[in-house]
């Protein structure tokens, strides 16, 4: 399984000097196997408008999941030229909420925006996701409901037979009682999506210190996302969805400053490729 990280910012996008090294896009995953184009994105944050780019002047044929629909997941859908155009062939799933279209015309219409996604080129598909196991292209995808804030929050875990990433972009543990830590507990959907996994992509918008004044805003500490890697048995842990103020100096202090631990943690990316279960790593 092929990982390019398109987009790792949360909240809303950061550009400037001090943001280049890991980027100011929100957030988007492309995924693809065995040497194929990307078939799979996760998120629709302005970082999609990357994945065109790596389709290479070819449209885009394949699946967009949606975790849950705040604007730094949804906003780059317009956006996506290798998706909108007439040979585009895209299935788009956000968690199942009645009218997906309805859902999300919300957003994406006038006077909102100029068009809605009926308006969107080439062959869209728009439905609801429930939790639990689907097969989705080329991949097996479990989707399990997480806390975060304000709408129905999926976190995804995928595999392809030979490897396995879970990403939980937006996530409110802390929402579910203190845990072990004041963090919030490592609770049984999380530990679910994380098992075993190769990587896991996880909520990193604030550190430990600074939850208790954030703790309503929706999001996790990076300290909590290496004892969930830690506790679920994780290989590798990148910290995502980086606060939009989070300067790239900071972001390396961040890291600096956690714990040594048995699982190897880095901060996310635009830009990285990864490549799980076998094959050199970018
Ligand atoms: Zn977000
Ligand atoms: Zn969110």
């Amino acid at each position: 399984m092929r990982v390019w990280v398109c987009g790792v910012r949360g909240s809303t996008p950061a550009p400037g000097a001090d943001f280049t090294r890991y980027g100011g896009h929100t957030s988007c995953l492309a995924l693809a196997r065995d040497g194929r184009p990307p078939s799979l994105i996760l998120d629709a944050g302005t970082g999609i408008r990357r994945v065109s780019a790596l389709l290479e002047g070819a449209p885009f044929r394949g699946t967009i999941l949606l975790g849950h629909l705040h604007w730094d997941h949804t906003q780059g859908l317009p956006f996506f030229s290798a998706g909108d155009r007439p040979d585009a062939e895209v299935d788009l799933l956000l968690p199942a909420q009645g009218d997906a279209i309805g859902v999300l015309e919300r957003f994406m219409s006038p006077p909102h925006f100029p068009i809605a996604p009926a308006g969107l080129r080439g062959t869209w598909s728009i439905d609801g996701l429930e939790p639990g196991d689907h097969h989705i292209g080329d991949f097996e995808v479990l989707a399990r409901e997480i806390p975060h804030k304000g709408g129905r929050t999926f976190g995804f875990r995928v595999a392809d037979g030979t490897g396995s990433l879970a990403y939980l972009s937006d996530h409110s543990p802390v929402s579910l009682g203190p845990g072990p830590a004041g963090l919030g507990p490592y609770h049984e959907a999380a530990l679910a999506l994380a098992d075993g996994v190769d990587l896991l992509i996880h909520d990193a918008q604030h550190r430990a210190a600074e939850l208790t004044a954030v703790a309503g805003f929706g999001h996790s500490a990076a300290e909590y996302a290496v004892g969930l890697a830690e506790a679920a048995g994780a290989r590798r842990v990148l910290l995502f969805h980086h606060d939009p103020t989070r300067t790239d100096a900071e972001i390396d202090a961040l890291v600096a400053g956690l714990a040594p631990g048995p699982v190897e943690v880095s901060a996310a990316a635009e830009g990285m490729i990864l490549d799980l279960g076998g094959g050199p790593e970018h």
